[in-house]
């Protein structure tokens, strides 16, 4: 018989993935391009279409559709990336470029409802009917899936556990708000943090790894300097374990789910310090019937899950 394709695309700020997905969820195939968002739509769609072709090229007779995960808000309904800022989109009828080109059935969803998806079926969450995961990076996305079902909410923004207020008189979130988690526990705030504490004269190795050069500071870094014992490192990435801890508190308490999956770059490379904190602030703030049953765990697929799960809309 033969094995029926699906082509997957994960795009994202900085860089666009494709690949060729079969039905257990396996990359046959995969391709990675930049973006440069900065170049506009046209040209951006045009890499996606380079990439769909380059991807596809051996076997197109076997592909019966495309799913693509997109950033910001999508009308999963109608196929539109409503809002994307970090792509400067607005308003992009994607569903219908890539459906006109192409022929096939084309599906468009939020990324990171896109990487629930995928550790829901194949990753962490397998077998849970209810969950949650976080992408924790250079921002903080989320979906929740409920009893088997995506929520996409009324105007397409469920999920956005990012900008959940944290923190009354926190630090400007891009959204506009004050004190979201994102503005308090993504990769940049960290990094942040821990420029500001060196600029006024906490000793720290962090230093000494980066030659004196604040601009050189990663989370990942952070996560090595604290290994060896660094006290500014370590102090750091509690504060933004705790801040994701209150985060991941609220959500057990208000949806009570069966697991929560925890991934993305920040996570990828910290994970073994954060998911610690994580867990303690959970066990000292959600309600005990919330945190009974509740599985707190890092994400399997790492950087494939959105591309799996965008295979996963066809
Ligand atoms: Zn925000």
């Amino acid at each position: 018989m033969e094995q029926k394709l699906v082509i997957g695309i994960d795009i994202g700020g900085t860089k666009i993935d494709a690949g060729i997905i079969d039905s257990s969820g396996k990359i046959l195939k995969k391709t990675r391009i930049y973006t440069k968002a900065h170049e506009g739509l046209d040209a951006v769609v045009q890499r996606i279409y380079d990439a769909i072709e380059l991807v596809a090229a051996d076997s197109k007779a076997s592909i019966r559709g495309i799913g693509i995960g997109a950033p910001g808000q999508v009308d999963v309904k109608n196929g539109i990336v409503i809002f994307a800022p970090n792509m400067g989109w607005k308003d992009v009828e994607l569903r219908r470029l890539i459906h006109e080109r192409y022929k096939l059935p084309v599906e468009i969803e939020n990324d990171a409802n896109c990487g629930a998806l995928a550790e829901a079926k194949f990753g962490a969450g397998s077998g849970a009917n209810s969950l949650i995961w976080i992408t924790v990076g250079t921002g903080i996305g989320g979906g929740i899936i409920i009893s088997g079902k995506l929520m996409q909410g009324a105007g397409f923004a469920g999920g956005e556990i990012g900008h959940m207020t944290i923190k009354e008189k926190g630090p400007v979130c891009g959204c506009g708000n004050k004190g979201c988690l994102e503005a308090l526990a993504a990769g940049p705030a960290i990094i942040h943090q821990i420029r500001d504490k060196i600029i006024a004269g906490t000793q720290t190795s962090i230093l000494k790894i980066v030659d004196d050069d604040l601009n050189k500071i990663t989370v990942e870094i952070a996560a090595k300097a604290a290994d060896m014992g660094d006290n500014l490192s370590h102090k750091e990435l509690n504060r933004a374990g705790k801040y994701l801890g209150i985060g991941v508190a609220n959500l057990a308490n208000i949806l009570n789910p069966e697991v929560i999956i925890l991934g993305g770059g920040v996570m990828e490379v910290a994970g073994h310090h954060l998911l610690k904190i994580i867990k303690n602030t959970v066990q000292n703030r959600a309600l005990s019937q919330a945190r009974a049953n509740l599985r707190i765990e890092l994400a399997r697929l790492g950087n494939d899950a959105g591309l799996i799960g965008a295979s996963l809309l066809i």
